[in-house]
C-alpha cells in the first residue's frame, strides 16, 4: 500500500503526474479539485455551495474540504494506495489528514511563478469529454476543437488572470507552514517542476524509491 500526497502550485503539473504514477502503480488519484468541479458541474447541493469559491480560485472552508477528503477516502477502492493531489493546501487541513490517515511520502512539484502564468493561461480543456490541452506544450490538430471527440475546448473558468493571482498569493501563504509541517513527521520531496513530464516522473520514481517510468 501507497499513500502519497502531492503538491505544488497551479500549471505545476500535478494532475499529469499523479496520471502517470497512479496508471502504472495502480494507485487511485484523487483530486480534490476535480471533486468540487464535478459537483459544480452536476448542480449538487455541494455544488452550488462552491461554485462562486471555486470560480473566483479561493479556498472552499476547511470543514467542506475535510467531509469531501473523509467521504473520498472511505470508499477504499484504494487497494494499492492513492495520491491526492490538491490536498492538503493550509495548515488546519495538513493537522486534519496527519491525523487521520499515514502516509508514506509528499511529493512537492516547485515551479516559479512566471512559468506558472505562462503555462496556466495557455491550459485548455474539452467541454465534451474532459481532455486536457496546453497551447504551448500539447496543441489540438484544429484550433479550438479536441483532438478525441471535436468537442470544444474552453478554459477552465479559474484559469483568468485575476483568479490566478489570487490562487499565487494563497498558494504562497498558506503551503509554506504545511511543508513545514509534513517536513517535522513525513518524507517531503521537493522536484524542479520546469522540467518534462517524463524527467520529473522519473526523479518522483527515483525520489520514493519506486519502479522506474517506462514512458
Ligand atoms: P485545483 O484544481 O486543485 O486548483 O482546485 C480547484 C479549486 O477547488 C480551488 O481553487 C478551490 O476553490 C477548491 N479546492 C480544491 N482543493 C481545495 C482544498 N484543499 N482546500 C480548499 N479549497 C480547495
Amino acid at each position: 500500500m501507497r499513500k502519497y500526497v502531492i503538491m505544488g502550485v497551479q500549471g505545476s503539473g500535478k494532475g499529469t503526474q499523479c496520471g502517470l504514477l497512479a496508471a502504472d502503480l495502480d494507485l487511485v488519484h484523487i483530486s480534490v479539485g476535480d471533486i468540487f468541479r464535478w459537483h459544480v458541474k452536476t448542480h449538487t447541493k455541494l455544488g452550488a455551495q462552491v461554485k462562486r469559491i471555486v470560480a473566483a480560485g479561493e479556498l472552499v472552508g476547511d470543514d467542506m474540504v475535510e467531509n469531501v477528503v473523509r467521504d473520498r477516502l472511505q470508499q477504499h477502492d484504494w487497494n494499492y494506495g492513492f495520491v491526492i493531489d490538491g490536498f492538503p493546501r493550509n495548515r488546519k487541513q495538513a493537522e486534519f489528514f496527519l491525523e487521520s490517515y499515514d502516509i508514506d511520502g509528499v511529493i512537492h512539484l516547485d515551479l516559479p511563478d512566471e512559468e506558472v502564468w505562462r503555462r496556466v493561461l495557455a491550459r485548455r480543456l474539452c467541454s465534451r469529454c474532459g481532455m486536457d490541452y496546453n497551447l504551448i506544450a500539447h496543441r489540438p490538430s484544429v484550433e479550438g476543437r479536441c483532438d478525441v471527440c471535436g468537442g470544444e475546448l474552453v478554459s477552465r473558468a479559474d484559469d483568468t488572470p485575476d483568479a490566478l493571482a489570487t490562487r499565487l498569493r494563497e498558494y504562497h501563504g498558506k503551503i509554506d507552514p504545511v511543508l513545514e509541517l509534513f517536513r517535522g513527521k513525513e518524507f517531503v520531496t521537493t522536484v524542479d517542476a520546469r522540467a518534462d513530464k517524463t524527467t520529473v516522473q522519473q526523479t518522483i520514481r527515483t525520489r520514493l524509491d519506486l519502479p522506474a517510468y517506462v514512458p
